[in-house]
């Protein structure tokens, strides 16, 4: 086995098309904010001064260290968001190749990767959580787990159910007891996109690790100097797609280990 074993060949080519696929997705996010189209304006420019962004400072992550990450004109700089989203959708892209190699799987995978990682970006940004995404997210969920991933209708559905089902009942609780929202109406859809897609039995790795992870996050926010204390809003949803992206990658190992 030398240099070109077709799976780190593929592997390679996967990273490659993580960055081109993450340069898209910068673009997405930027423009939902903005209030843009994805075709209108065509071509894009600096947010800070509106020079076009010539094709030779647009090579994903290259062009940001190339240029120090400033604007060639305005010499602004430019938001880490950028080389940040880039550098997952290619370790993302990378790591389902290497896990589950060319086939539909991995595109399935690679394409909600993708929705995942715009829509944790947006939510990171605005709190929002586009229904635009997560609604035909979850259809397109259940035609994949039914027809490419093998979790069946009912699977499917049963996940979808229990996804998110328990965080509209939590939302509902919350906001009885507490009379103010804890979670956002965009969670649930999230939980409903992620429990079509995984199945049931997928739950309890994605919300630990959301969890987890969304308590770690918050507690940084919490004793940063100038937080605003318990009242700091996390969002929540780039956790949840974090849980889902582990799961995803590693779920089959964790619970072969779990049940060793
Ligand atoms: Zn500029």
């Amino acid at each position: 086995m030398g240099v070109w074993e077709p799976n780190l060949l593929f592997a390679a080519m996967a990273a490659v098309l993580g960055l081109i696929l993450g340069s898209f997705y910068t673009a997405c996010v930027h423009r939902y904010l903005a209030g843009q189209t994805l075709l209108n304006p065509r071509r894009s420019a600096c947010p800070a001064c509106q020079a076009p962004i010539a094709w030779y400072d647009n090579i994903p992550l290259l062009s940001y260290v190339l240029l120090g990450g400033r604007c060639r004109a305005c010499r602004q700089p430019i938001s880490a968001r950028y080389p940040a989203m880039e550098a997952l959708s290619s370790l993302w892209a990378l790591g389902l190749a290497l896990v589950y190699g060319p086939g539909a799987e991995f595109l399935v995978y690679l394409a909600f990767g993708g929705l995942f990682i715009v829509a944790s970006f947006i939510d990171l940004d605005s709190y929002i959580l586009p229904d635009i995404l997560t609604l035909p997210g979850t259809v397109a969920a259940s035609a994949a787990a039914v027809w490419v991933l093998g979790l069946g209708w009912k699977g499917s559905l049963l996940g979808a159910a229990v996804g998110g089902g328990s965080f509209l009942a939590i939302q509902r609780l919350y906001r009885a007891f507490r009379g103010q929202e804890g979670l956002g109406t965009g969670d649930v859809k999230l939980m409903l996109l992620i429990g079509a897609l995984c199945g049931p039995l997928a739950l309890p790795l994605v919300l630990t690790v959301g969890a987890t992870s969304a308590l770690a996050a918050s507690l940084a926010y919490v004793l940063k100097p100038g937080s605003k204390g318990m009242q700091t809003a996390v969002p929540f949803g780039p956790f949840l797609c974090l849980g889902a992206m582990v799961e995803i990658l590693f779920g089959r190992q964790f619970w072969a280990w779990y049940f060793q």
